[in-house]
Formats: structure tokens, sequence, C-alpha cells
């Protein structure tokens, strides 16, 4: 409708995709990840502000204390890697490692295995100027060039007024759980030998927000079936979130959040107060029905080009999805 919308290049992939929304018609380049997490416990993937927290204010292990802090988007980056790697490797395709080749791996052959089980080897696929697979567009491969979606940490405070989910912010409530390692050896009645403490953040509800540096179709449909794999496999160890999942933690409900959504409306999702308009609904409807499958196809498009072996999606005929 305006006169300078920016529309989406397809340029480079080989069938025509058909996004019928412009880019500044959708959050992009942000896009924002929903989260909501019992539980979650990635080793040090927590800094809080807790040393600046005044002293009445300073009960670590505390469920109702104040203390906010940040989750690291490393934590975060590696449970989005490996959804969007599972995807491509679902679909038939390889995904770089995440690895050198030429790093000590503790186990030998590890490298070769991996290769032979969905992987090729990192920045493989970019040698003779070829364009490189997805994830190593979307996450980068060597120093030289970083990925194309921008990984933010997750601001996180336990008062929800403190909360803005348009800059990727959430409610949650960290706290220190002291657990002890108890000995197993049956002479010692099962005592415990020493405390452990670890960082845990709960009840964490809001966004993660990600940025691309480049909007390309095939970068929104790879993140759109990550996070939707993510989700429906939440409950496999493979596809958990943090370390310390061996009790229970990293259990991630998780989606995209509808990208036609306004900052406002964005807002309303995370306010228990306020139900969605009938202008959200019917967003969703044309996100679902117009959008979601189109960014997808783009991602079919890409992948097929760089593996012959899968197949080009078909065209659309007169709006009938396949
Ligand atoms: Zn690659």
């Amino acid at each position: 409708m305006a006169e300078d919308t920016q529309t989406f290049d397809t340029s480079h992939l080989d069938i025509d995709v058909d996004i019928p929304r412009d880019i500044d018609e959708m959050s992009l380049p942000d896009i924002y990840v929903g989260l909501d997490i019992d539980l979650l416990a990635p080793g040090d993937g927590i800094v809080t502000d807790r040393h600046h927290a005044s002293a009445d204010r300073y009960e670590a292990d505390d469920p109702q204390n104040q203390i906010a802090g940040q989750i690291s988007p490393f934590t975060l980056s590696g449970w989005l890697r490996h959804g969007c790697e599972r995807v491509l490797q679902e679909a038939g395709a390889t995904a770089c490692h995440p690895g050198n080749a030429s790093a000590d791996y503790m186990l030998k052959d590890v490298y070769e295995r991996d290769l032979d089980a969905g992987y090729h080897e990192k920045g493989s696929c970019v040698e003779d100027d070829d364009a490189g697979c997805v994830i190593h567009d979307l996450f980068g491969g060597f120093n030289d060039r970083a990925g194309r979606v921008i990984r933010h940490p997750v601001r996180f405070s336990p008062i929800r007024r403190q909360v803005d989910v348009t800059k990727g912010e959430a409610e949650a409530h960290y706290r220190q759980l002291n657990t002890q390692v108890r000995s197993r050896n049956a002479e010692d009645d099962g005592q415990p030998l020493r405390q452990a403490t670890r960082d845990v953040v709960g009840n964490l509800v809001g966004t993660w927000r990600l940025t691309l540096r480049e909007v390309k179709p095939e970068y929104v449909g790879l993140l759109v079936e990550a996070i939707d794999y993510l989700d429906a496999h939440s409950d496999e160890f493979d596809m958990q979130l943090g370390g310390a999942r061996n009790f229970g933690a990293g259990v991630v409900d998780t989606e995209i959040v509808n990208p036609l959504y306004t900052d406002a409306e964005l807002r309303r999702v995370y306010n228990r107060a306020q139900a969605a308009t009938s202008g959200m609904d019917t967003k969703d409807e044309v996100w679902r029905e117009q959008c979601r499958d189109e960014f997808v196809r783009a991602l079919q498009a890409r992948t097929a080009a760089r593996d012959g072996d899968l197949p080009m999606p078909a065209t659309r005929t007169g709006g009938e999805s396949a």
C-alpha cells in the first residue's frame, strides 16, 4: 500500500516465492521467540545483578527475592542451532558441523562419525565460491563472517511491570539451589559429601529477541521450523535447554510470536489481563495460511539448490497449498 515498501528479495531462489506481506508490515528484522520454561539451569549462563541489590534484598536462595539478570545468548544459541540442524537433517540435507575439524575431541573418531550422521565439515559448504548452507549463513562459520542472526541475551526480572517483551525480556525468578552430592558407598549410608549450589531461574515467561542482519525468506523459514521442532520435541533430552537436564530442567514450551503483530499486540500476548483482539486473530490466520508456508518453501528451495537429491518445492497453483 505505501510507496516505499520493502519487499523480500527472492532473486537468489530457483522458485517464485509469494509472501503476501511486505517486510515493514512485520516485526522484521526482529523475530520474537516466545519462551515458557518452568525451570532453567544453564550452568554459568546466568548473570545477575545481585551484587548491586541492597543487603535486605540479597537472599540468593529465597524464591521471593528481587534479583534480576540476564540469560546468556550462548546457551540459547546452542539450543536454537540444534533445532535448525534437526530440521535440515530430517529433510534429508546435512548441516554445518558446529565444531572445527581440527579441534581436539575427547573421543577419537567423533567428528568422523558426525559426518556420517547428518553433518558436513564446518565451512566445507562455502568452498569454491559456493553459497554455503543455511546454518552457515545464520550462525557464522569462521571468524571472518558473523552469523546473519544476532542472538541477544534475555534480560529477566521477577517484577512483571519491569519486563518489556518487545525488547526480548522475560519475567523469571532467580534463585540458587543447594544440592547435596551424596556418597554412593554403602558404608557411608548415603551421607552428604559436599554441597553444590547452582543458579537457576524458575517460571520464565517472555520473549527472546533475534535480529536478522539480512532478511532472507529462507532464514525466517528455518527459524520458524526450528522453533516448532524444538517445541514438539521439548521433552527429549537432546532438545532441552541448558546443561543440568538431569533434574528435569530445560523443558521449553516455545513458539515464534506472529511476526505480523505490532509491538502493542506483542505486549498483549503477555498481558494476562487482556485477551487477543479480533485483529490479532485475523493476523494469526494470515500468518498461518498465507505467510508461514511461503517462508518454508523458500527454505526448501534453498536447501534443494545445494543438495541435488532433494526435490525443489512445487510451484503453487491458484492459491492452493500443497
Ligand atoms: Zn555448511
